[in-house]
């Protein structure tokens, strides 16, 4: 009976050791000649003048890049799924920083024919008070650029863009939905995609760029960089309607926290406000706008709060936006770089996720720009990592402004979180250089770290003095205590998450000024 077992039990392995052998062959042999056919078509694609470059998605960023990159003699294969003009909530101000990153770009005329409106600084509200903090015009840290800022339909921001880049030559622009990225042993080659014809095809470049947004499904195939939901953006446009004052942002430090108005056409408002999550009304069944008109109306200048009400009711479609933050991660795998909302994000309550996307895609093109063709793998490699090191100073600064400026905005019964509310109201309304010089750092006239550290200090000083004033008891140096802990707790994670050394680090800061300088000759 032993014998019989021993004898079955031998033949069952020696039948497992065959069956195994025999499909570990036959898969590697398989995965050889898909490799081999990849390389192929790579090299067939290349013989027919196929592109050095593929760009997924023809946002903001994916347009802007083909366009920079057509324009240095690159060949550009750009896929969006989309090309007809989106109708969204978001990118819909440029700063003055961003315009001038524009124009460094060439594109400065897609801001044109878009009935874009001035911007020449914020309103402030808070608690009835209101105060005017206009970007600065002289003294304005050398921006050498008219210092005002730009708010628009994104929808027919990104329609000029796209038409700018697929005019040139070099660019192809394809409508299609990228379906993931081709690798051959950690290096990307190109993409599968379902063309406009449903058809499932292939393109293949030496480089790749994933642009594909906030929502980007490639990214996860790239890294394990999770976004985190902040909050939500609610809101909707009132037409035929102007603001009395449509030069500026107006901004009010509301409950639960802020809510802007500001003109993005000739006769288009925009009304937005902040909600966090599982505090959000149904906007089926009618409990947001009970909420808009109870709880949001009320706070809004009497001035302002009419556009509001228009707007609602005219019966405007709400629309709510995810507010995301998501620090930059370098990509492991060679061939491939990740730009814009896909690449990182930061609360939008500074409006600049355009203008860090548009210096990043000038530091990529002054890198690339010296290389005569794409095609080696470790110089592309070398060239990201360097793109990923010298954007820091300038991204790391915009983004923690971002995060840090949103989480002061929150209102709270909290005594020492209000102080350092009122005390952000006081500093930006207080006039002259605290005012001229933060409203440069929002701007993206001057966004440089020691700049940002300076002003969160000054601004926490500030209110810690509000705090104290006119005699420091014991409780009110309590407050103020505690007051510094919340700014610290504000400032280290954020700083933390960007890499304080890289944003700190003076070699970045002259390669990027560097970089700038080169890829900015107009
Ligand atoms: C609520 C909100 C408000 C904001 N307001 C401002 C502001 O006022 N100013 C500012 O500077 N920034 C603002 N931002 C940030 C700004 O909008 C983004 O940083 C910017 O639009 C990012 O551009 P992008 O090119 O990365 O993505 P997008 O402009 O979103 O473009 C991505 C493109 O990829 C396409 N795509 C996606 N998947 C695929 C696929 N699989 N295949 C092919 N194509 C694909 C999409 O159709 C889309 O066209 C805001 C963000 C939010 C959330």
């Amino acid at each position: 009976m032993d014998v019989a077992f021993t004898h079955v039990s031998l033949w069952t392995l020696v039948a497992f050791v065959v069956t195994w052998t025999v499909f570990y062959v036959t898969n590697r042999r398989t995965k050889e000649k898909k490799a081999a056919k990849l390389v192929d078509a790579a090299a067939e694609e290349r013989k027919k003048g196929g592109a050095d470059v593929i760009i997924v998605g023809a946002g903001v960023g994916g347009s802007a890049l083909a366009y920079s990159l057509a324009k240095d003699g690159r060949r550009v294969h750009v896929i969006e799924r989309d090309l007809r003009e989106p109708e969204r909530m978001m990118g819909e101000f440029m700063q003055p920083g961003g315009r001038l990153l524009l124009a460094k770009l060439g594109l400065e005329d897609c801001l044109e024919e878009i009935e874009a409106q001035k911007a020449v600084g914020l309103a402030v509200y808070k608690d009835g008070q209101e105060a005017v903090a206009p970007f600065p015009v002289e003294d304005n840290n050398n921006f050498p650029y008219e210092p005002s800022g730009r708010s628009f339909h994104n929808g027919r921001f990104v329609m000029r863009l796209r038409q700018k880049a697929s005019s040139h030559p070099n660019v192809r622009m394809e409508e299609g939905t990228v379906k993931s990225l081709i690798e051959e042993k950690g290096v990307i080659k190109g993409v599968t995609y379902k063309d406009s014809a449903g058809e499932e095809t292939t393109a293949f470049a030496p480089l790749t760029v994933v642009c594909d947004g906030c929502y980007s499904n490639l990214r996860r195939s790239l890294n394990d960089n999770n976004a985190e939901i902040l909050s939500y953006q609610v809101g909707f446009m009132t037409k035929n309607c102007r603001l009395d004052e449509p030069e500026k942002l107006h901004l009010i430090m509301g409950k639960p926290s802020f809510i802007i108005l500001y003109q993005i056409g000739d006769t288009d408002v925009r009304c937005v406000f902040e909600l966090f999550p599982g505090n959000i009304p149904s906007i089926a069944n009618g409990e947001m706008i009970t909420f808009m008109k109870n709880t949001i109306a009320p706070q809004i200048p009497l001035k302002l709060c009419k556009i509001f009400l228009k707007g609602l009711d005219d019966g405007a479609h709400i629309k709510t936006m995810p507010t995301k933050s998501m620090a930059a991660t370098l990509s492991e795998k060679e061939g491939v770089v990740v730009l814009g909302d896909a690449f990182n994000m930061r609360h939008p309550v500074i409006a600049s996720g355009m203008m860090v996307l548009l210096s990043d895609i000038l530091i990529l093109r002054g890198l690339l720009k010296p290389l005569s063709n794409l095609g080696d793998a470790n110089k592309i490699s070398e060239v990201i990592k360097s793109f990923y090191a010298i954007r820091k100073p300038m991204s790391a600064t915009v983004n923690t402004l971002g995060n840090a400026f949103s989480q002061v905005l929150i209102a709270s019964t909290d005594e020492a979180k209000e102080a350092m509310r009122q005390g952000c109201y006081d500093y930006l309304s207080s006039g002259g250089f605290r005012t001229s010089s933060m409203m440069a750092l929002l701007g993206g006239m001057n966004p440089r770290p020691i700049s940002l550290i300076y002003h969160l200090c000054a601004m926490t000083l500030s209110s810690i003095g509000q705090l104290l004033f006119p005699f420091p008891s014991p409780i009110r140096i309590w407050h103020s205590l505690r007051l510094f802990g919340m700014a610290m707790e504000m400032l280290v994670p954020h700083l933390k998450a960007e890499g304080v050394n890289q944003m700190l680090s003076p070699t970045y800061a002259a390669a990027y000024r560097k970089t700038y300088m080169a890829a900015t000759a107009f």
